[in-house]
């Protein structure tokens, strides 16, 4: 009998440091590479791992149509977005897509949280962070097919084309009048380059191209497509886009009513198009938390 216990003993005590190394080095790998990523309304999304958070495009004060046709001087709302960024990894990353008030509203307020972030955008966004003395870390112009690499990141950006307003009118279309001070008014945020965005990390490729205009891209599947149901017509970007690149999963963004309050259930955006039925759910919306589950 006691012998039998002592064997037992031996054997808990030789296997169990192995053991448990084993279950803890494939506890932490999951918890490395989990990746979540959550809808913020607009084309503001985030992309999560341990380590490292991806914002794109931030933008959650949502001024009202009113404010925004009236050209009044516009203010991030820092208590928001200190309630919805305020937590999270230490390292952050800014996408930003281009310059129009509902992609960079809340850039000064963002860098304000973590101005030991990477700003990765198209050039003239550079001006508009000096206009608001925003702290940054480094700012990197985006060009055509770059690569950036960032912890677990790889990051590749594309030019696109913005989507045009009926009779092929360009929306806010132009360069930053250089004697405004802040608050700029909605319409004093112009827009020249316009860029998309291929994220692989080892959990997931994710495309991000934010404009109902379709492009070609020299890959063919993703894991998740997020797409920009920017203009009326998607006939083009569901045959030259969703019909060519295999995405185990799509999400629509951009159509979405954004002259509302945040925290309010969303809304379509009244004439946009949706490629499934549109919900009326809270933001942020979870898109995909564990992409093996
Ligand atoms: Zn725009």
């Amino acid at each position: 009998m006691m012998r039998r216990i002592d064997m037992a003993n031996l054997l808990f005590k030789r296997f169990q440091r192995p053991f448990f190394i084993v279950i803890i080095f494939f506890l932490s790998l999951n918890q490395i590479l989990a990746l979540e990523v959550k809808w913020f309304g607009a084309s503001c999304l985030t992309i999560t791992d341990k380590d490292t958070r991806i914002i794109v495009d931030p933008f959650i004060t949502r001024p009202s149509f009113w404010k925004v046709i009236t050209n009044q001087g516009l203010f991030p709302d820092a208590n928001l977005i200190e309630k919805y960024f305020g937590k999270g990894p230490k390292k952050n990353i800014i996408l930003i897509t281009h310059t129009h008030y509902d992609h960079i509203l809340d850039l000064p307020a963002i860098l304000n949280l973590y101005p030991n972030s990477l700003v990765y955008a198209p050039p003239e966004t550079l001006q508009y962070l000096l206009l608001h003395k925003s702290p940054f870390l480094e700012f990197k112009a985006v060009a055509d097919g770059e690569e950036i690499s960032f912890e677990n990141f790889k990051i590749h950006s594309f030019k696109i084309e913005h989507s045009s307003l009926p009779l092929g009118i360009k929306f806010s279309h132009g360069e930053l009048n250089k004697t405004l001070l802040p608050p700029l008014g909605a319409l004093d945020y112009k827009a020249r380059n316009s860029n998309s965005f291929v994220i692989n990390h080892p959990e997931a490729k994710i495309l991000i191209h934010p404009t109902s205009i379709p492009r070609n891209y020299d890959f063919k599947e993703v894991d998740l497509l997020i797409v920009g149901l920017t203009g009326l017509n998607i006939d083009p970007l569901k045959k030259e886009l969703l019909e060519k690149i295999q995405a185990k999963k799509t999400f629509a963004i951009h159509n979405d009513n954004f002259f509302y309050d945040f925290e309010a259930p969303i809304k379509k955006m009244p004439f946009f198009p949706t490629l499934v039925e549109f919900e009326s759910k809270n933001l942020p919306i979870t898109i995909l938390k564990n992409f093996k589950d």
